[in-house]
């Protein structure tokens, strides 16, 4: 199977994940506007290669790529950021309540223990803080939202292009796990929040992408109910 990407807007592909790189890697996305991207979270480090190629199979220089965004610190999504930052020159963006266990390797709280790994520390350039801050990529916003409750500092991306609402929340589904530092009450809440952003796509870490603002909601409530 050669280099693939899998395009959901114009703007927005996926270019790992189980299929697209290696099978422990959480979905990779890509997003590019005005010129400008940057990737949504790295999977776990074991085909850096392949992401790469995929990225060029769908068109996109990867010097152009400004930042590496990370939804949150677990192995399947930040085990890649070290080798990505350097390989791309990028800067790695999470949130300051995930970034002490990215930056020192924790194999507890980023579950690489469960997939017998190590999770190869990474320098967080940006850390997020606050329940909502806003980043600039080319001309235009991605929100950056916190959504505690699987990690303490997962953050959802959301981005508008060609007029749909774009939400990266890659562990919408959990789990929920002492050893992770999850919080049933805040994961909650953070549900709600997912749901009052009314997005027409989301991207997920494992289960796909869903299209139409009742798809969306329906795959957000599941985890309510
Ligand atoms: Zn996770
Ligand atoms: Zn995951």
């Amino acid at each position: 199977m050669g280099p693939r990407a899998i395009f959901i807007t114009d703007e927005i592909c996926q270019v790992g994940g189980s299929g697209l790189s290696a099978p422990n890697d959480a979905a990779v996305y890509l997003v590019s506007l005005d010129g400008c991207a940057v990737l949504i979270d790295a999977g776990c480090g074991d085909a850096d290669d392949m992401i790469l190629a995929n990225l060029e199979a769908a068109g996109s220089n990867p010097a152009r790529i400004e930042a590496l965004l990370l939804t949150h610190c677990h192995y399947d999504h930040a085990g890649g950021a070290v080798g990505l930052r350097r390989r791309l020159g990028c800067t790695v963006v999470a949130h300051a309540l995930d970034a002490p266990f990215i930056e020192s390797g924790d194999d507890v709280v980023s579950a690489a223990d469960w997939y017998g790994a190590s999770l190869a520390p990474c320098v967080v350039d940006r850390k997020l803080g606050g329940a909502r801050e806003e980043l600039t990529l080319g001309g235009r916003t991605i929100s950056a939202i916190h959504i505690p409750g699987h990690s303490p500092g997962s953050v959802a991306y959301l981005v508008e292009s060609q007029q749909r609402k774009v939400v990266f929340a890659q562990d919408v589904h959990g789990p929920l796990h002492p050893s992770l530092l999850s919080n049933a009450t805040d994961y909650r809440h953070s549900l709600q929040r997912l749901l009052e952003l009314d997005a027409d796509i989301l991207c997920e870490g494992h289960y796909g992408i869903f299209e139409g603002r009742e798809a969306v909601a329906g795959f957000i409530r599941r985890f309510l109910d």
